[in-house]
């Protein structure tokens, strides 16, 4: 006899990750090109000499540092194996069966996978012309049985990210014992002022005694470290206890904790890197406009290329110049801004597949 699975698994989708692809450039999954910093790799190679041990499973240390830097109580703080992981703790925290989230699509792809894993049901609400949230449908699409929302800010993988006013009123109208969770992985390389920091709007909500406001941030992609997995939450206390109770123990591993530390030392160091990244986000946004592409704006270490029809062949073309990009067929394709030789090659091939 064959094991028996759960009958429903056979409809997930399955996780794409990005392809890598020996001597190609890779541009598929918004990774910061250049490698880890030097002091980071230092202190890695330190901790490895006490892996023998388990990790603290509370990452008492790393809490400590980012409730000073983020100007909450630790107990407002959980951390995670990336925010990925913590996107499936709030679902396991929050939905029983049949329970209800809700998100924008399309949007980021793990959202619909910890959903259904977590035997909750998912609500997609089609992104605007401008391929940014509606969130007036979103409003209109809560039922008795939502228990969260994703907003995605900067949207994965449109780039287009929601201003504070615009967040402020969606929230005023979720019913208070919903939980809406801003998922900031891209923080780091927002550079309009009209777009919040999601933790000093959250602290706002708090103050006026709105408590269901949740912030996701992730080591993954400004702080370079996608291999060791790790990100965080923040939250009201009794929300970031219930993201702890459905942690699995010692699963952020110790050289996770120890980057993540290094890796804040060196923010300065991180954030001049982000800064270019963002000159040239207006650089290669400007090219492909120029060329008579539609990008819409962005506010991520990526643009977003609306192709429709056409995306199999772009996808295609760029293979076929040695650039992976993300391809959504029929919906569009998403570059990650990378070094300015690797930018330059994917604007040729650009160039090359109008031409
Ligand atoms: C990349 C990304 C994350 C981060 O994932 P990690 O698990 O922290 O690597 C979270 N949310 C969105 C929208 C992302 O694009």
């Amino acid at each position: 006899m064959t094991v028996r699975t759960r009958a429903d698994l056979a409809s997930l989708p399955a996780y794409v990750p990005g392809k890598s692809i020996p001597g190609a450039i890779k541009l598929a999954s918004n990774e910061v090109s250049a490698g880890p910093l030097p002091s980071v790799v230092k202190a890695i190679a330190e901790a490895a000499t006490g892996i023998n041990r388990y990790p603290d499973s509370g990452c008492v240390e790393l809490t400590g540092r980012l409730a000073d830097k983020l100007g909450v109580p630790a107990d407002h703080l959980a951390i995670g194996c990336g925010s990925v992981t913590l996107c499936q703790q709030l679902v396991q925290a929050t939905c029983a069966e049949n329970d209800e989230v809700l998100f924008a699509w399309r949007s980021f792809e793990a959202y619909p996978i910890v959903v259904h894993v977590a035997g909750a049901k998912q609500i997609r609400v089609p992104l605007t012309s401008e391929h940014g949230h509606d969130l007036d449908a979103m409003a209109a699409a809560i039922t008795p049985n939502t228990r969260m929302v994703f907003v995605c800010n900067p949207n994965n993988p449109t780039g287009t990210a929601l201003r504070t006013e615009q967040i402020e009123a969606f929230i005023a109208r979720v019913p208070s014992d919903v939980l809406v969770v801003i998922d900031e992985a891209y923080k780091e390389f927002v550079d309009d002022a009209h777009i919040p920091d999601g933790v000093e709007l959250a602290k706002q909500q708090w103050a006026a005694g709105r408590d269901n406001v949740a912030v996701l941030r992730t080591f993954s992609k400004a702080y370079g470290l996608a291999g060791l997995r790790i990100g965080y939450a923040v939250a009201q206390p009794h929300v970031a206890e219930a993201l702890r109770k459905v942690y699995v123990p010692f699963s952020v591993n110790a050289l996770a904790q120890v980057a993540a530390m290094a890796s804040l030392d060196a923010e300065d160091e991180l954030m001049v890197r982000c800064r270019a990244i963002v000159a040239e986000r207006t650089r290669v946004r400007g090219e492909l406009l120029a060329m008579g592409y539609d990008i819409p704006p962005t506010q991520a270490n990526f643009v977003w290329l609306p192709l429709g029809e056409r995306t199999t062949a772009f996808n295609e073309h760029c293979l076929a110049h040695k650039v992976v990009v993300r391809a959504f067929a029929g919906e569009g394709a998403r570059v990650t801004i990378g070094e300015p030789e690797e930018n330059d090659a994917f604007l040729a091939a650009a160039r090359a597949f109008t031409s």
